[in-house]
């Protein structure tokens, strides 16, 4: 059993186990036809005739869904969706933004509590607690208007990439940029472009990764010339929205032009294949001990590594928030697997659900992604006591990923992972899943 694991694991991962990672889920391609707009047509069950297909093609992945784009940012009002919430609910939600900015936040309660607005209430409140609405001189009701745009834009059809991650994400950001050795030196533009950054980072992910776009010949891909694809349709559609929602018009246009492009390099920096680069450059900054947080570059550079770290944070988080999130991104690598089965393609690396468990992805993902960035944070953090927490998280949750990839099959543990799912707090014990 286990070196049936490892002989799959190995496939991806040979001569350079860090690079191997990051190329599995990030390169490789094979061309193909147009699958993916017949992948998205298929998931929401809609027959539609070749000219509307090619029309929809044009616009976002999500955005084609709703038949008005004047009405976007507005609360939808589809039969039986429950939008008047019971006041005790909001009363939880409201006790709940009281505790926003502490570590075991529990974003899956609060996306409930909220009726799926957590992303929008998430950052009203943070935009407001951190004087950003002032500072900025924001019209409310353009900043709702935007951010509701983007809630939108998410696929909430994803299991890992929707807008309950971003939600995750800001409200991870927020925790890293009020940490002691940064907060002190950040601007109100480094916490605006943090915030938002970590909102959109995202935004219209169609929950299949860049290789499936390459190899099926999706225009974005020839778009963005195959680099950085996603990255790239998530900060272009910010912009798109920003524009289109008029946020930032009272401001000069070089001053809005330069928070686009910022926000494009904040965006960019979470390109996992990019990962090395930042890695390396992070490291000799602490080895020379030459960062210098009064330079706005610097700051910057500091920007891209918090999102980083907030964007792969999920393994430092406590077990049961960390479990969910991680058998979320496994479904999703899955489903793109029985995509790529079903029309013959090949599958992807970690998205077959038959050869890739969730312990082994997850080991390789903490091994070689996450335990190297974190480490270097908790040295720039020297180390404060949330960096000490996520540590001690990530360690304990790695172990208990081992002991499951050495008992189960891949089949058992998803069986067992479902026959968690009824109780949504997981509340089990810290040996449950170990046998
Ligand atoms: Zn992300």
């Amino acid at each position: 059993m286990e070196r049936e694991l490892s002989l799959n694991y190995s496939r991806c991962i040979s001569a350079n186990p860090k690079a191997a990672f990051i190329r599995c889920v990030s390169v490789s391609a094979a061309p193909l036809s147009h699958m993916f707009v017949t992948f998205v047509s298929a998931q929401q069950g809609e027959v539609e005739s070749g000219t509307r297909r090619k029309v929809k093609r044009l616009l976002s992945f999500q955005r084609y869904c709703h038949a008005s784009r004047l009405l976007r940012g507005l609360v939808p009002h589809t039969p039986g969706s429950l939008h008047l919430l019971d006041d005790d609910y909001l009363g939880q939600a409201a006790h709940m933004l009281s505790k926003v900015g502490t570590w075991n936040f529990d974003i899956f309660l609060f996306d409930r509590l909220t009726n799926g607005n957590s992303l929008v209430t998430l950052m009203c409140h943070l935009f407001n607690v951190c004087g950003l609405i002032h500072h900025f001189q924001l019209d409310m009701v353009k900043l709702h208007r935007f951010l509701g745009m983007v809630q939108e834009d998410y696929h909430s059809q994803n299991p890992y990439h929707n807008a309950v991650h971003a939600a995750d994400v800001t409200q991870a950001m927020y925790c890293y940029l009020k940490e002691p050795k940064l907060a002190e030196q950040l601007s109100p533009l480094d916490v605006f472009l943090g915030l938002m950054a970590a909102a959109a980072h995202d935004v219209d992910h169609p929950g299949v990764n860049q290789p499936f776009l390459i190899k099926t010949r999706h225009h974005l891909a020839s778009l963005y010339q195959n680099t950085s694809v996603l990255e790239s349709h998530h900060w272009r559609s910010t912009v798109g929205m920003l524009r289109e929602s008029g946020l930032l018009s009272h401001l000069p246009a070089d001053i809005s032009q330069d928070m686009e492009q910022q926000l494009g390099s904040l965006i960019l920096a979470t390109d996992i294949s990019r990962q090395n680069e930042f890695l390396l450059t992070f490291r000799e900054h602490l080895d020379n001990q030459d960062l210098d947080l009064q330079l706005a570059s610097h700051r910057h550079f500091m920007l891209q590594i918090a999102l980083k770290c907030a964007d792969i944070c999920n393994p430092c988080r406590v077990w049961e928030l960390s479990r969910q999130w991680s058998e979320r991104v496994c479904e999703e690598f899955y489903r793109q697997g029985d995509l790529e089965r079903k029309f013959d393609l090949e599958i992807s690396p970690l998205c077959n659900q038959q050869a890739d468990s969730v312990p082994a992805i997850q080991i390789g993902f903490i091994s070689y992604i996450v335990e190297p960035l974190f480490e270097e944070w908790h040295r720039f953090t020297e180390p404060s006591l949330l960096s000490q927490t996520m540590m001690g998280h990530l360690h304990k949750n790695k172990a208990r990923w081992s002991c499951l990839r050495c008992a189960h099959t891949p089949s058992d543990v998803q069986a067992h992972s479902h026959a968690d799912e009824p109780n949504p707090k997981g509340g089990g014990g810290e040996g449950e899943n170990i046998p």
